[in-house]
């Protein structure tokens, strides 16, 4: 297959990933949190792998969870609607609940079907997202109790600091809070609150509890804006290739809104991709790529299916060159930072036009 752009995965550094990642987890469980189609590595060909891995799979909603063909639980993180209260109770997904109403729907589809629906319940400690507000999650737990049909697998609850250096105080607040909660309940449940950023930094937030819920480490990526503290390493590289090379003279402007003028005769490569493949149009004038193993400055703006980059002082660049976007000499988290946003962004936006290509290197 020729591709314009197209995405490689690294298979073996995904095993070293998850190699690393289970070395740490001192016996928890792992949860593959791998909504938004693996943040956007493509979860098809990552599933065999994963696989040998991991405990329980995270996507965010019905038909991500459908997608997956696999015997492993399937935890949907998010919060279901009536309407996907059948086909989740048929396809015995776990969904995740804080309404009482989806409760009681899921109960009653439970027992038409003659089934136990298992459900993780979130407790909001400080996320304002999702999930029971603390000071009413025992009565909702125990009203769920009652229940029939309904069995609570798991309780859990989210940060919302861990990535942030000065994160550390809310996150422990939100650990002592959760707690506490857990404290006054009846029965004991299988219990968590670490994603990526918590688990490498505050041991408080799995060492006394079941399981660690790691997305963004299992591809390699950082949670902070710094390195990521394991040894991990990005498995994905973003390619593309030369379609078109030019000369301008000093003067001329470059690409859409003539953002670019090119101050001196220059030689312009432009590359087949664009913003309608995910490439940030927030790149333009300030973004580059890689090219012959040196960098290449994008110049002007980002198009829908093109990016203009300057070449001039790369010698022997030619038509169907390969370029890279993401991967050598560039990272996500840079490519993120000079789009003004985070790596689970970049990453989760490459769109599907893109094709996903694994590879054992
Ligand atoms: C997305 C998500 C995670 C994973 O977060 P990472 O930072 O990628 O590890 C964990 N838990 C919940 C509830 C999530 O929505």
């Amino acid at each position: 297959m020729i591709s314009r752009t197209w995405v490689e995965i690294d298979l073996s550094a995904l095993r070293h990933n998850l190699t690393v990642i289970k070395e740490r987890l001192k016996g928890k469980k792992l949860l593959a949190v791998v909504k938004a189609d693996a943040y956007g590595h493509g979860l098809e060909g990552l599933v065999p792998v994963l696989d040998q891995y991991i405990d329980f799979w995270g996507v965010a909603s019905l038909d991500e969870a459908l997608k997956i063909k696999n015997d492993k639980p399937i935890v949907i993180l998010s919060p279901i609607l009536q309407p996907e209260v059948t086909p989740v109770v048929e396809n015995d997904f776990i969904p995740t609940v804080s309404s009482i109403e989806i409760v009681r729907a899921l109960s009653k589809e439970a027992q038409k079907l003659h089934k136990v629906v298992n459900i993780f319940v979130e407790v909001d400690t400080g996320m304002r997202r999702t999930g029971v507000p603390a000071e009413n999650a025992i009565e909702f737990i125990n009203d769920v109790e009652d229940i029939p049909n309904v069995k609570i697998m798991s309780i859990f609850t989210h940060l919302a600091t861990a990535s942030l250096p000065e994160g550390g105080p809310k996150v422990l607040q939100q650990v002592r809070d959760f707690r506490n909660l857990l404290k006054r309940l009846r029965n004991s449940y299988m219990v968590h609150v670490a994603n990526s950023a918590g688990w490498l930094r505050f041991p408080e937030t799995y060492e006394e509890f079941d399981l660690v819920r790691i997305g963004i480490l299992i591809y390699g990526l950082s949670p902070f804006d710094h390195s990521p503290t394991i040894p991990v390493r990005p498995i994905l590289e973003w390619k593309t290739r030369i379609v078109d090379i030019r000369w301008v003279d000093k003067g001329m402007g470059v690409s859409y809104d003539h953002m670019f003028v090119a101050p001196c005769r220059m030689k312009l490569a432009t590359l087949s991709v664009g913003y309608g493949d995910g490439y940030p149009r927030s790149l333009s004038n300030r973004g580059y790529v890689m090219i012959h193993g040196k960098r290449a400055p994008i110049v002007g703006r980002v198009c829908m299916d093109l990016t203009i980059v300057d070449v001039t002082n790369i010698p022997d660049v030619k038509i169907g060159d390969e370029v890279t976007l993401v991967g050598h000499g560039i990272t996500m988290e840079e490519v993120a930072k000079l789009a003004d946003t985070v790596n689970y962004e970049v990453a989760t936006r490459i769109s599907t036009r893109v094709p996903r290509i694994y590879l054992e290197k």
